[in-house]
Order: C-alpha cells, then sequence, then structure tokens
C-alpha cells in the first residue's frame, strides 16, 4: 500500500508514522526546506503537547461525539506513551499541561524525525502542492511545482490557516473544497479579541497596560466563561492568553451574531467594592481622582476607565460620596466591553473551522464521498483551547488517520 501524506506539521509526521507502522510505503511532502516549522512555536517554544485534564467538551466542532469517541481511542496517556517510546519523557505544569521533559519543541521534533527515517518513510521538502484532483480510474493526481504526483491514498494534513509564514496558508482548506468536501468557514482562535469602535478613545489611552484582571464572557447576557491571568491592551482590544481561552468560545458567539460582551475585573487580587472606594476617597492623599487612582492600577488604565465614566482626573472629590465610590468600584471591577471581532489570522495560534467531520466514513478518518482520501490535524473542524488540546488532536487523529490509511479496504 502507497500513502501520500500532504504536510509536515504533527498531524502529518504522525499520520506517516502510523501508515508505516503498519505496513504502508509511505512519501511525505512539505513545501518549508524543513518540517515541523509550527511545531518549534508551540508553547513558546515548549511545546505543550496534551493535557492530564482534557475535557473533551471543551472543543469547538460540527460533531463533539466523533470527537469524543477519537480521544476515547487516543486518551492523554497515549498520547504521552507514544512520545515516551520515541524518547521523550513527560513533564507537568500548571496542573496536568505536559509538555516534553526537556521543554523544548525541538526535542518532540527530533524524535519524530528519527522515527520517521526509522520507519523509511521517505519526506520530500521544498515542494509546493497546487492542487489535488480525482482521477477518472480512482486515486488522486497531485499537482506540484514540478511533475504531477499519483497516488491511490491521499493524506490531507496541511493544517489551518493561522500564522501562514509558517506553510500553513489555509491552501488546504481550497484543495478540500475543490475536491467537494464541506467546510465550516475558518476563522481564527486562539487570538486576540477587538472592542467596539465606540471605544477608540479608551484603547488610545490604556494601549500597551498590562494588568492582572478576572474576564468573564458574557453571550446574550449568559456567563459562557471566566478566565484569570495578564490582560494586555492593545490598539483595538484585549490581548493575553486569558483572552486567548476565551476566545474560541467568542469567535463562535460572533460568528453567530450574538451580542458578545467580556467584563473585566482590573483588581482582581482583592475586594475593591464600594466600602474599599469610599474609605480611599476619605484618605488625606484623595485630594482629587487622579490622586485615588494612584499606585492602584497604571495610570494610563486609569485615565481611560475615569472616561470612560464620564469622569476626569482632575475632578475634586469629597468624603462620604457614595454615588461616585459605587462609580469607581463598577469602573474598576466590573467593566463591559462589547466585542465586535477577532485579531487576525496572524496574531491567531490556530483557525477554528475546517473540513466537516460530516464528510467523515465512521472513526477511519477517510471520507464518505472521496474514497482513498483521509485527514488530520488543523484541517479538520476540530479547535481547542490552549492547554495541549490542539496538538492532543493532531496527534490522536494522526495515529488513527495513518493506521486508517494503511489498512482501509477502500471502495472505489
Ligand atoms: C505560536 C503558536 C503556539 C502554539 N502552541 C501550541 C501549544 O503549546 N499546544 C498546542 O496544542 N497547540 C499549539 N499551537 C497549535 C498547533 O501548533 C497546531 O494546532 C498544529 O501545528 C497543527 O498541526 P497540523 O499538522 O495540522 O498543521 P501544521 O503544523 O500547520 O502543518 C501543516 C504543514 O503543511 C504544509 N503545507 C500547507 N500547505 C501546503 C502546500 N500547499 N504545499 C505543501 N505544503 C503545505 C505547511 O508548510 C505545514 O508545515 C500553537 C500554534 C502557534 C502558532
Amino acid at each position: 500500500m502507497k500513502v501520500l501524506v500532504l504536510g509536515g506539521g504533527p498531524a502529518g509526521m504522525t499520520a506517516a508514522l502510523a501508515a508505516a507502522r503498519a505496513g504502508a510505503e509511505v512519501l511525505l511532502l512539505e513545501q518549508n526546506e524543513r518540517i515541523g516549522k509550527k511545531l518549534l512555536l508551540t508553547g513558546n517554544g515548549k511545546c505543550n503537547y496534551t493535557n492530564l485534564e482534557l475535557d473533551v467538551a471543551r472543543y469547538d466542532t460540527d460533531s463533539p461525539d466523533f470527537v469524543r469517541e477519537l480521544i476515547k481511542r487516543y486518551p492523554p496517556k497515549t498520547i504521552i506513551r507514544f512520545l515516551e517510546e520515541l524518547g521523550v519523557p513527560p513533564l507537568s505544569r500548571h496542573g496536568g499541561w505536559i509538555y516534553p521533559h526537556a521543554e523544548q519543541a525541538a526535542a518532540v521534533l527530533n524524535a519524530l524525525r528519527a522515527a520517521l527515517e526509522r520507519e523509511k518513510v521517505a519526506v520530500r521538502t521544498g515542494i509546493r502542492i497546487l492542487g489535488i484532483q480525482r482521477e477518472k480510474k480512482g486515486g488522486f493526481r497531485i499537482r506540484t511545482e514540478e511533475k504531477p504526483l499519483y497516488a491511490d491514498r491521499v493524506m490531507l494534513a496541511l493544517g489551518g490557516s493561522a500564522l501562514a509564514k509558517t506553510g500553513s496558508d489555509g491552501s488546504g482548506f481550497r484543495y478540500a473544497e475543490e475536491l467537494g468536501l464541506k467546510l465550516e468557514a475558518p476563522r481564527p482562535a486562539l487570538c486576540p479579541l477587538r472592542s467596539t469602535e465606540r471605544e477608540n478613545p479608551f484603547f488610545r489611552t490604556a494601549q500597551g497596560v498590562r494588568v492582572p484582571a478576572e474576564l468573564t464572557l458574557l453571550v446574550d447576557n449568559a456567563v459562557r466563561g471566566k478566565e484569570s491571568g495578564e490582560l494586555q491592551l492593545t490598539k483595538e482590544g484585549f490581548s493575553g492568553i486569558a483572552v486567548f481561552q476565551l476566545s474560541l468560545v467568542a469567535g463562535r458567539a460572533l460568528a453567530e451574531k450574538r451580542k458578545t460582551e467580556l467584563c473585566i475585573n482590573f483588581l482582581a487580587d482583592f475586594t475593591a467594592d464600594t466600602d474599599f472606594f469610599a474609605r480611599r476617597l476619605s484618605m488625606p492623599f484623595a485630594t482629587d481622582l487622579e490622586a485615588v487612582g494612584n499606585g492602584l492600577v497604571p495610570k494610563n488604565l486609569w485615565g481611560a476607565l475615569l472616561r470612560r465614566a464620564a469622569l476626569t482626573p482632575q475632578q475634586a472629590v469629597k468624603r462620604g460620596d457614595w454615588e461616585l465610590a459605587k462609580k469607581l468600584s463598577e469602573a474598576l471591577t466590573a467593566s463591559r466591553f462589547t466585542l465586535q471581532g477577532l485579531g487576525s489570522l496572524e496574531k491567531a495560534q490556530v483557525s477554528a473551522g475546517g473540513i466537516a467531520l460530516s464528510e467523515l466514513s465512521g472513526q477511519s478518518l477517510s471520507f464518505r464521498r472521496v474514497p482513498g482520501l483521509y485527514a488530520a490535524g488543523e484541517i479538520l473542524n476540530v479547535t481547542g483551547p490552549c492547554g495541549g488540546y490542539n496538538l492532543h488532536w493532531c496527534f490522536a487523529s494522526g495515529l488513527s488517520a495513518g493506521q486508517s490509511a494503511a489498512s482501509d479496504e477502500v471502495r472505489i
């Protein structure tokens, strides 16, 4: 059996390995000069590849049942064992986020590359795929910048469309569409969030501020997520890991044109209620509002929050001004911002959306309507939050798809 794997990311490498181990002759094609370019960037170069507390319900997909079933077959401990057997022991951080013990993504890539070599997978780099066509007599013709290639079995592992400079530029989605497969429109995920334009004055003043904060995502006024961590204010909205975590759910809500808001507590580490501000307003240092905020939060943030609450730093304050104390507490601990969109794909870690799982036949990761075609990784409509969810999906789907491609009975 010959299998042609398109794309040398974690999903393609794993699928190639699994297919070769199941007895197939495998050729892997990659346009970059080296495989695994994006893998090297993962987890800040440390590669968070799975999660002991993986909650399958957090994947955004058109078929939660399919994902649940696949991850039941390939749970975190299986992925940890897969890499351990390649010589990479795990390290657990932040309560179950799993990294290679050396905390170097290069260790994972080196192990995968060595395994591909041991399994005699042929790897051709520096070759761009330009299209995939079905042949009348069965099988596929792969258009490249060089001579076309022919194969009976093809694995689509061309990734998504986030951070195109790593190679995944969304061309895989185009080829899938040309083959007649249904796609959910790709959108940025694990990315910054943009606020409405009417908040521009706020961000003009507050941009560049980084503060610990508690964030609550509201969709149609219902709480849909809570995260805390460092919040970064940008020219047009919000960034930082806590924001990235909420962006998956926010992105879906925005795509469905629902009212999506971020409620922010800028003073997450203590209780800054009306009482607190009433006391602060009575202190000798509290000559004006600028002095009231001094030392509490960064000056730019304070100024921007005051303006948003129709207050000014020069405003004099008086003892026992309960109304003002209430206003300040609300501005600092429960500021609501309406969201308008997501950061660009260039600032996103992944793209959500992709080839609909409803196109797949059973758990083999092959396509019902295109016999001989398989897929794995981010090109499929499965996206998880930060914490190793996306690489877990790449490894799990790669292992399963590679094995199927090498052993499935295909009816053409
Ligand atoms: C900065 C950053 C940090 C991340 N950190 C984490 C993390 O810690 N944990 C986690 O789980 N996930 C993380 N991710 C997400 C993770 O990297 C991806 O989900 C994963 O790389 C997807 O793997 P893939 O094999 O499906 O696709 P990719 O890794 O994108 O690989 C696809 C390959 O196909 C090649 N290709 C595409 N089109 C063509 C073509 N036309 N011709 C030839 N070759 C082509 C590309 O060059 C690429 O090498 C992070 C992503 C980024 C950007």
